[in-house]
């Protein structure tokens, strides 16, 4: 059965890139944190649906509040790592990152007593120039990497990169899904293109791109959220951060009764399997029913 790759990044409304100006690192500790409710209001509509996912936990988060990974955990659905400090890749030397990804995969196991397989860069930070980081994913057991968009973008995305699951380095790639209309490759994978797109646009464009690939779609605690704090951005990164908040709990609600969704480690055994492929390198974890 044709299945969606559904998956979230666990962080906090003040983790985000488009925040890093007004709100570094350092001042994390002071924000109003909300991601516990906000995580909390998924895993109960998930679980109402039925639907097991994969959640990329920022590893920052899962120190200060770990019964938040033990709840995910406990419901059935695959943890995988969103680094720690959500530093963008292209940001930081390969010494930085690997002692970002280190830091987050111990946290997590430690919490899981699992070990950790999937990845996902901060702000899809894996680009033409930060390809490097493939090498030091697999060093660190990593078997999976969701972080490529294939599409052009001021601040990443490698535009014309292989749009379906497929291994590069030793690592299986999952890049976050695009589809074509009139020409132009769109990206369809969620966050704030689901927010931005009517519900109607972003459903027909999944079921569409179901013919040629894979789809993976992704979401933010946070973007459930419209009583967070309104902080003053530029305008574009105001758009960006708050655009559809109000009515996105309802739109994801309707998309998760329209298709069949499974943790990305599923879709990748999905694939391997149908393409006569053994499951392996991955070892998976847990079956998970859907
Ligand atoms: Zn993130």
């Amino acid at each position: 059965m044709e299945t969606i790759g559904l998956s979230f990044d666990i962080e906090d409304w003040f983790c985000v890139q488009n925040m890093k100006d007004v709100i570094p690192f350092n001042q994390w500790n002071q924000c109003e944190s909300r991601v516990y409710e906000n995580t909390e209001y998924l895993l109960k509509t998930l679980k109402k649906n039925n639907i097991k996912a994969t959640f990329f936990v920022l590893a920052w988060i899962a120190e200060r509040i770990p019964e938040l990974v033990y709840d995910i955990a406990s419901d059935g659905h695959e943890i995988a790592s969103h680094g720690y400090s959500h530093s963008l890749i292209t940001h930081m030397t390969k010494k930085e990152f690997q002692t970002d990804l280190e830091k987050s995969i111990s946290i997590l196991t430690n919490l899981t007593g699992k070990p950790i397989y999937g990845y996902r860069a901060p702000s899809f930070s894996i680009t033409r120039e930060t390809m490097w980081a493939l090498e030091i994913l697999k060093k660190n057991g990593i078997k999976y990497d969701s972080s490529i968009y294939p599409i052009k973008h001021p601040d990443y995305g490698i535009a014309g990169f292989q749009q379906d699951i497929h291994e590069i380095n030793g690592i299986i790639e999952v890049p976050l899904t695009t589809s074509t209309i009139y020409g132009l490759n769109i990206p369809i994978s969620g966050g704030g293109y689901f927010r931005l797109y009517p519900y109607w646009f972003s459903k027909m464009m999944l079921q569409r791109q179901m013919a040629y690939s894979r789809p993976i779609t992704y979401f933010h605690p946070w973007e459930f959220d419209s009583g967070q704090p309104r902080i003053n951005l530029p305008w574009f990164k105001k758009f960006r951060h708050y655009v559809g908040l109000e009515k996105n709990r309802n739109k994801f609600e309707k998309l998760l009764q329209a298709f069949y969704f499974a943790p990305i480690e599923n879709i990748i055994r999905d694939h391997r399997m149908n393409r006569g492929q053994p499951a392996g390198p991955m070892v998976f974890h847990q079956e998970v029913a859907y």
